[in-house]
């Protein structure tokens, strides 16, 4: 077997296209393919100067910062601000890759962390909550990563979610009746345009959890490729686990979910467009009620 397209020794099969490519075509092919996806959805839009990228260390979110840091470097009226968050597990959060990357790259890091801006870490918290791990870190984590991309003035914020993650999301919004939470999905997140919200952009929306793996091996980015003690309990794990073996027999099964799923978005956006955003009286943050998911949480810690 060779390149499709330049007859080299392949170094990946898309199965979904059915295409072999070697390493420089499919370099090529996953950049063009994350661009065209910036270009398709409007998500960079010609006054965007601040993107925030949010970045934890992992495959995802090193392939972005590699792949916006080309773009920036490329386009120079934009400026890309890293924003990390540090939860606060122990043996599995380490952001010393990004950190050097980052100054070698003269790229600005912010990094905030659960125990300075909560009072706690996440594996503090755990221990004082019947909830789930998952579903605290990521309420905190989208708190911290909006609240801090609006400080830092940024006019989008860039995070490195994929297919794979989307595709799970859909599922898991469906099984749990949660229509409104996937009406806030998609390539561009969020449903009506408020100036507390910074958009969420999603460049890497069309592509697999697989081929991100190999861009960044292929680009040998210096990426954790541990996983967080707490994944296993998660109710996103089993949908991922479910869905992964489910592909495994029918190619086509995460892609036609998105298909799918874009095909009526419109529609779910347009259904909860009504959805009135109040601010929290504590800490002024947009959410649906009188005060925010965040404090309230905070506060039963108390
Ligand atoms: S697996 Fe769960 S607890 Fe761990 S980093 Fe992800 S969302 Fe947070
Ligand atoms: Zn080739
Ligand atoms: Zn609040």
């Amino acid at each position: 077997m060779v390149c499709k397209n330049c007859k080299a020794n392949p170094v990946i099969n898309l199965p979904n296209s059915n295409i072999t490519l070697c390493k420089n075509c499919f370099l090529k092919y996953f950049e063009r393919k994350a661009y065209k996806t910036i270009l398709r959805y409007k998500m960079l839009r010609p006054e965007d100067k601040t993107v925030a990228v949010g970045v934890s260390g992992g495959k995802d979110s090193f392939s972005l910062l590699y792949f916006m840091n080309k773009i920036a470097e490329k386009k120079r009226q934009i400026n890309i601000k890293v924003v990390s968050v540090d939860e606060g597990i122990k043996g599995y959060r380490d952001l010393k890759h990004v950190k050097d990357y980052c100054k070698e790259r003269g790229v600005e890091l912010h990094v905030y962390s659960f125990k300075e801006e909560f009072g706690m870490s996440l594996d503090q918290m755990v221990k004082k909550t019947d909830l789930k791990p998952c579903s605290v870190c990521g309420v905190l984590r989208r708190f911290l990563l909006n609240s801090k991309a609006r400080e830092l003035k940024a006019d989008r914020i860039v995070t490195g979610h994929n297919l794979d993650d989307e595709a799970q999301s859909v599922l898991m919004n469906q099984f749990r009746g949660s229509m409104e939470r996937s009406a806030r999905l998609g390539p561009v997140t969020g449903i009506v345009a408020d100036s507390r919200f910074v958009r969420r952009v999603k460049p890497f929306y069309f592509l697999t959890e697989r081929e991100i793996t190999a861009y960044c091996f292929l680009r040998a980015l210096p990426v954790e490729f541990g996983e967080c003690p707490y994944a296993h309990s998660s109710y996103r794990g089993g949908i991922r686990d479910m869905l992964n073996e489910f592909t495994a027999r029918h190619k086509q099964t995460k892609h036609a979910i998105i298909n799918s799923f874009l095909s009526i978005l419109p529609l779910l956006k347009k259904d909860f467009a009504e959805v009135e955003i109040k601010g929290c009286k504590n800490c002024g943050e947009p959410c649906s009620g009188e005060t925010c998911k965040v404090c309230d949480f905070i506060k039963s810690l108390k």
